[in-house]
């Protein structure tokens, strides 16, 4: 370990070892399959290039963009480790020089994108090289569990095979849940993996999730009292992109846009005018960012709700890679769930997967509702332990609002799902409680039921929005799909036997004051 810190100083100029990146290197050093799970920012690049480094013969980088790989590759030959890429953009000629080249151990890394290995005859190619180190960057696209499954990864696994000195292999991603990871060290064929993951946790970031503001508001105030900072706002349409961008570049602040209807050229300038600091914000969907290493984003802020946690996280994580506080902003509104289930629909995709996008879509949903620890409840998601309930910086540990029992809203909305045999969606619950006239309403004979109109002094919206701190919380469960139905949770029966109270931090509404103030 001594060489790899001589290493660290003499190519990267860093004096230590980021939390984990020792040991995963200590790990692939020792020959050791390896698989580490790192946010975005925690310095994943080093992990596989210090070991490539040290090695003997040549590590072979498999990295899905092709832009991101030739940063790399730009960024270890500035540094002079020898390296080089090939992808779609080469001739066969340059392709044949690069093998040759590689072949007389003129590079130390070579790296090349998924879909290359799908061709049988560049597998034979790669054979004839001394590789002793296979990594494979953002490795949960090899699951189809993950949130950017591509099927070209699967080549990965087969090529390991055919490589007569099996080389060590080594998986990164900073996605991590337990499904995901556990189908991806299988599907890359890993073997006797030593698995690690690093902090996940972003102390610099703060979180705020932000529910019902006029968010053209929000972001044009956040952007006037932080003229100076560099930012990022991420919209989940070109026209809402458009539409921000307008709306500060006529203000004459100095902003960009990206999304995928622009052309290459002008998507190419947008970022290099962010990354070269010309303009310092950025309205973009989420095409922009992957393999964006800006240090010094102050803030980002989700205009929509992104379609999982993954993406919002990797999303979010683009702040304060610089290790500075940051903050992490998401406006939520329910308008932006239909939207996402809207792109759940319209994927192509087989009936089991979009069951599991619809469910990762309820835990983002959750994360805007729930009223412990954002952190808390980012870090339980991706899979860590022990993780303390108070961090003091999320919007959440900061709300001093005293703590709401609702233990009797909580027994009525039970009771009356339970009366509804469990079969209809949060809203037709709510009219139910709320005692509508509703046609529906009516042609089921709810307007029998016992718990008709028990709540009439809530708002529908109320109504719904306790509901769905019950569903955050876990005291109720909806299942997956575009018009999911609610039932009772586990955590509901203790409740309802009166074992329980429901106490929570009820979001302070500034439009309207309830009648009922034991809930406000
Ligand atoms: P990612 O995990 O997102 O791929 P990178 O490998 O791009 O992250 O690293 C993120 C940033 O952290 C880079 O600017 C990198 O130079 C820096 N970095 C990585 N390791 C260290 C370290 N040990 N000390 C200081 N900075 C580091």
């Amino acid at each position: 370990m001594l060489e790899a810190k001589k290493i660290l100083k003499k190519y990267y100029g860093y004096e230590h070892f980021r939390s984990g990146q020792k040991n995963i290197i200590e790990s692939i050093l020792q020959g050791k399959d390896t698989f580490a799970i790192m946010p975005t920012g925690a310095g994943k690049s080093i992990c596989f290039q210090i070991p490539a480094l040290l090695l003997e013969g040549l590590t072979l980088v498999i990295s899905p963009l092709i832009s991101l790989m030739k940063d790399q590759v730009d960024g270890l030959k500035s540094v002079g480790i020898p390296a080089t890429y090939i992808n779609s953009a080469l001739t066969s000629i340059e392709v044949k020089k690069r093998i040759d080249h590689a072949k007389n151990g003129a590079y130390k890394l070579l790296y090349v994108a998924p879909e290359r290995l799908e061709s049988e005859g560049f597998c034979q190619l790669l054979n004839t090289l001394n590789i002793s180190l296979i990594a494979v960057d953002e490795a949960h696209c090899v699951s189809q569990w993950g949130h950017d499954f591509r099927p070209s990864y699967g080549a990965i696994a087969p090529l390991i095979k055919k490589i007569s000195n099996r080389p060590i292999v080594a998986g990164f991603t900073a996605t991590a849940t337990k499904e995901v990871k556990e189908d991806a060290i299988k599907l890359l064929s890993l073997e006797n993996t030593n698995v690690y993951m690093t902090g996940f946790d972003r102390e610099n970031l703060s979180f705020t999730v932000i529910r019902g503001a006029n968010k053209k508001d929000f972001v044009m105030d956040y952007i006037r009292e932080n003229k100076e900072e560099v930012g990022i706002v991420y919209a989940a349409t070109r026209k809402e992109v458009e539409a921000i961008y307008e709306n500060l570049y006529k203000r004459g602040y100095a902003v960009g846009k990206y999304h995928a209807g622009l052309n290459p050229i002008e998507r190419k300038e947008s970022q290099e005018a962010f990354l070269y600091d010309d303009i310092n914000i950025m309205i973009a969907t989420n095409a922009f960012g992957m393999g964006i290493d800006k240090s010094n984003v102050r803030y980002v802020i989700h205009h929509n709700i992104p379609k999982n946690m993954e993406a919002y996280y990797q999303e979010a994580g683009r702040a304060g890679r610089d290790g500075e506080k940051s903050e992490c902003m998401l406006l939520f509104s329910a308008q932006d769930v239909i939207l996402q289930k809207f792109f759940i629909e319209q994927g192509d995709v087989s009936v089991e997967r979009e069951k599991n996008e619809y469910k990762k879509l309820q835990a983002m949903v959750d994360y805007c509702h729930t009223t412990k620890c954002l952190r808390k409840y980012i870090l339980e998601y991706f899979g860590e332990e022990n993780v303390g309930d108070i961090c003091d910086n999320c919007s959440n540990c900061k709300d001093d609002s005293e703590l709401t029992d609702i233990t009797i809203e909580a027994q009525k909305i039970f009771s009356c799902i339970y009366r509804m045999k469990e079969r209809f969606g949060t809203s037709l619950v709510a009219m139910v409680l709320r005692g509508s006239k509703n046609k529906k309403v009516l042609s089921l004979n709810f307007d029998q039921l016992s718990t008709y109109g028990i709540m009439k002094q809530y708002t529908e919206k109320e109504i719904k929005d306790i509901m769905n701190i019950l569903i955050a919380e876990g005291y109720l469960d909806l299942t997956e799909g575009q018009y999911p139905i609610v039932k009772l949770g586990k955590k509901a029966v203790g409740v309802l036997k009166n074992k329980e109270k429901v106490l929570q931090k009820i979001q302070k509404r500034k439009e309207k004051v309830s009648v009922d103030n034991s809930l406000f």
